[in-house]
């Protein structure tokens, strides 16, 4: 049987989808190019904004009308699962994908000759090996579930409580994508910085998982993503800064400028607090002369955000002037502590909200690109287009078209390369030589 799966939302969703790959390989599965030459489509849901929920819901309606068979799972609300229960195959919690196999077999899914013996799946999930999508770059989780209760995040509700994974195994799947070739690990988490795994009766925190994985031989790149503000430490900073192997890119959300609209979010920390934040570590970039690359999400519209609120917002955005944001208009999840807010800012105001925040992104953006024009900047290959260009990325996730295809690059080498143009999303550059890391 041929399987496709769809995969909306975060990262850790799409790491979750190559687990669901690697069981339903393990069972015969062979994958298919899209969904409409697949048996059955897995669709990983992602409810964290209403747009996705309502992308799922048309999904399904078309695979319907395909005759696919349709399995469900992901950050999935209880009043969805509800309403689509009837309309799937199987509806499955990612925490029990060790029982995949049986669930789909008991309700007529048969997907092919299994190659394993079901029952040596592992039950702890992240434990389950994944089917990487990129020989080159691993998402790689320490831990899933988050405890913070953001007053507009369903994550606490449909992940549960944070979980920090063994260091060891971290380190043991580490160690064998880096045997493999791989140059990129993204170490994955809700909010990383309040990582707490144990070695017997030590407890290691994030600092010292970080330095654990850059201790490992081999010239790689090593990256992390979310950290939460509250949780950003000193100690981590220094962390980062101290070795050549970490990316120096800090995904930190700020989600509003105006401190009584985090306080409303329960953020749990203020924006002078954030503000200090991104002090200390330009600051610590500057001492060491590297570049360093900041990005956030802010979220426009929520409940009784004013104009002056809302000009807070926008005031930050200059003072810090970002790399990269992703720029939400709020929307109202159930079971969170907003939504018995009144969803009071018509669309039209944080529509306008939005464009404006995207035009301050535009241009600092540009200008934090502009940066490294004519410098060399070390860039790892990721693929090739139609018009035959190349494509890779620096450390800091700034992607980089190549205008001279010499067909000796390969997917997944580090190059250097010479910027010649920078656009706020991204730089063009021409390759000069092979470089290691
Ligand atoms: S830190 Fe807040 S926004 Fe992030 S996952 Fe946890 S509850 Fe959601």
């Amino acid at each position: 049987m041929k399987y496709f799966i769809q995969t909306f939302g975060c990262q850790m969703n799409k790491s979750d989808s190559e687990r669901i790959a690697f069981v339903l390989e393990q069972i015969g599965g062979q994958k298919a190019q899209d969904a409409e030459q697949a048996d059955l489509v897995v669709i990983n849901v992602c409810s964290v904004r209403q747009s996705a929920v309502h992308r799922v819901y048309s999904l399904i309606k078309k695979l319907k009308e395909q005759k696919k068979k349709i399995v469900l799972t992901g950050c999935l609300l209880p009043s969805d699962r509800k309403k689509l229960q009837d309309k799937v195959n199987l509806i499955f919690n990612i925490k029990e994908i060790f029982q995949l196999p049986k669930k789909l077999k008991k309700i007529g899914i048969a997907i092919g000759q299994s190659k394993i013996s079901v029952s040596s799946l592992r039950k702890n999930y992240l434990e389950i090996k994944p089917l990487y999508s990129s020989f080159f770059s691993a998402y790689v989780p320490i831990m899933t579930g988050c405890n913070n209760f953001c007053a507009y995040c369903v994550v606490p509700y449909v992940r549960g409580r944070e979980v920090s994974r063994s260091p060891l195994l971290v380190l043991k799947e580490t160690k064998k994508l880096l045997a493999k070739g791989c140059k990129r690990i993204i170490l994955l988490g809700q909010n990383v910085n309040s990582y707490q795994g144990e070695i017997g009766e030590k407890t290691i925190d994030f600092s010292q998982l970080l330095k654990m994985i850059v201790s490992l031989p081999g010239k790689f790149w090593l990256s992390f993503i979310t950290s939460h503000p509250k949780d950003l430490s000193d100690k981590l900073i220094k962390t980062v800064f101290s070795s050549d192997k970490i990316c120096k890119y800090f995904h930190l959300p700020i989600q509003s400028g105006s401190d009584r609209i985090l306080k409303k979010m329960n953020r749990g920390y203020k924006v002078e607090q954030y503000k200090k934040i991104i002090e200390k570590i330009k600051k610590e970039a500057s001492k060491k002369k590297i570049d360093v690359a900041i990005s956030t999400d802010i979220i426009v519209g929520f409940p009784s955000e004013t104009n002056s609120d809302f000009e807070k917002s926008a005031s930050l955005m200059e003072k810090i002037k970002f790399d990269m944001a992703y720029i939400a208009q709020y929307s109202s999840r159930p079971l969170t502590f907003a939504s018995s807010f009144k969803d009071n800012v018509d669309s039209s105001k944080k529509e306008k909200r939005q464009e404006k925040l995207f035009k301050i992104l535009f241009k600092t953006a540009l200008n934090n690109n502009k940066k490294y024009l004519n410098k060399e900047a070390r860039v790892l290959i990721t693929g090739f287009d139609k018009k035959g260009f190349i494509h890779g990325e620096t450390s800091l996730f700034k992607n980089v078209r190549i205008l001279n295809n010499d067909n000796l690059t390969r997917v997944g080498e580090f190059v250097k390369v010479k910027i010649v143009k920078a656009t706020p999303w991204g730089l063009t550059g021409r390759i000069l030589y092979f470089s290691e890391t």
